[in-house]
């Protein structure tokens, strides 16, 4: 087998090329090893691989496989980390980031805006024992009052779901560390394009692959990327005995992302800021959120820590949860679903569906009003996405 290597190169180079492993044959395209076990010569290699495994020897699909190595290794090489683990979703790779690292009497402090599963996952620990603070992840004063010595980890979106509050990661990064606390950043919204993850500080950075990375909505997965120390000796451990590994198929859908990921996403947030743009001040919305906006209170911090809005807007129409479905059922292009980072624009409506959950109270906290909608815009032209929305709008 042979292992192509593209470290040290752009970006853009290292999603087409990083960690390709050729096998006999010289395919030129990834191969899906499609397969759970692998055969041992003998059964004192059987042995000794239980023992201690290299870079290309497997033994179980849950453990780890040839294809799902390839989409790991070039996951590591985009993120600037030394290793990384793939994963059945983002939630699997939430999950294990967040419990591989904690014991009972643990304690984790996590900004409050967090996507409604992850806030689930935080509750779990809870119940274990862990103590969580939660905190206004816009708001150092509260991060420095709450990470105190002894504090295992923080954790948070870099720009929360749905609000697009974006979290100073360098300052958050450097309090965190100031207590020896580890950085775990779910960095969905920023996408592997805009991250600057490693260099702003973070120790674990965890993606959901299912969003920008596959880019079409097909497949699930997720990926956590570290040190080679909290990938092999922390994270590996407790997700292949617990089960949250990815399937070879899946690995191969999103190792053809990668490879067109910088484009779309590209793409796509600069329709993003022209919608962004072009929607505000229109007499039936309340607010436009985007990062790329200069009225956006992060909007420099965005621009310092990403380059970029990204991909999702929030907008507020006036007039609430009717309104706000009206709006909805008479798009024509935008389809209603939950997903985001897709080639297809989708709108979701977080009070309902995604952030249902919460109580009344952490809704408003958190801006989620009956009004607001989120915005994943995708590939097609960003003028007929605006016509779509004000068509949709001018009911
Ligand atoms: C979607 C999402 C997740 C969960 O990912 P799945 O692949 O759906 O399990 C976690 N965090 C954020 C910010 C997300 O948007």
């Amino acid at each position: 087998m042979s292992v192509t290597s593209a470290k040290g190169l752009h970006p853009r180079t290292q999603a087409v090329h990083h960690g390709t492993r050729r096998s006999q044959y010289g395919e030129m395209a990834e191969a899906i090893y499609l397969t759970q076990g692998f055969v041992y010569d003998s059964a004192a290699q059987a042995e000794a691989r239980f023992v201690e495994s290299g870079p290309d020897e497997f033994i179980y699909a849950r453990y780890g496989n040839p294809t799902s190595r390839m989409f790991e290794d070039r996951m590591a090489a985009l993120e600037g980390t030394e290793d990384a683990f793939a994963t059945a979703s983002g939630m699997a790779a939430v999950n294990g980031a967040l419990f591989s690292l904690c014991a009972p009497g643990d304690h984790v402090v996590a900004a409050r805006a967090l996507f409604g599963s992850c806030l689930y996952v935080l509750d779990l620990l809870a119940k274990f024992g862990v103590e969580v603070s939660y905190v206004d992840g816009t708001d150092l004063d509260q991060w420095k009052s709450a990470i105190r010595p002894g504090t295992r980890a923080v954790f948070f979106e870099s720009v929360s779901n749905p609000g697009l509050e974006v979290i100073d990661m360098k300052a958050v990064s450097d309090l965190a560390h100031s207590a020896g606390a580890l950085v775990v950043a779910d960095n969905v919204f920023a996408t592997p394009v805009f991250s600057r993850a490693v260099e702003l500080g973070a120790d674990v950075i965890v993606y959901s692959a299912t969003k920008h990375i596959d880019g079409g909505g097909r497949a699930l997965a997720g990926v956590v990327c570290g040190t080679r120390d909290y990938i092999r000796g922390t994270l590996e451990p407790y997700l292949k005995h617990t089960g949250g590994a990815i399937s070879p198929f899946h690995s191969w859908i999103m190792l053809n992302g990668l490879a067109t990921m910088d484009l779309r996403v590209r793409a796509q947030a600069d329709s993003a800021a022209t919608i962004a743009k072009a929607m505000q001040g229109h007499p039936r919305l309340k607010q436009v959120i985007y990062p790329g906006l200069p009225d956006h209170p992060q909007y420099e911090l965005a621009m310092r820590q990403m380059g970029s809005g990204g991909t999702m807007i929030a907008l507020e129409v006036e007039g609430g949860k009717d309104a706000a479905f009206t709006t909805l059922d008479r798009l024509r292009i935008v389809r209603i679903s939950n997903n985001l980072g897709d080639a297809k624009s989708i709108v979701t409506h977080p009070a309902t569906t995604t952030h249902q959950r919460l109580s009344d109270e952490d809704k408003t906290r958190l801006g989620i009003t009956p009004g607001l909608l989120r915005l994943s815009v995708g590939l097609e032209d960003a003028q007929d996405l605006i016509g779509d929305l004000r068509q949709a709008l001018d009911h």
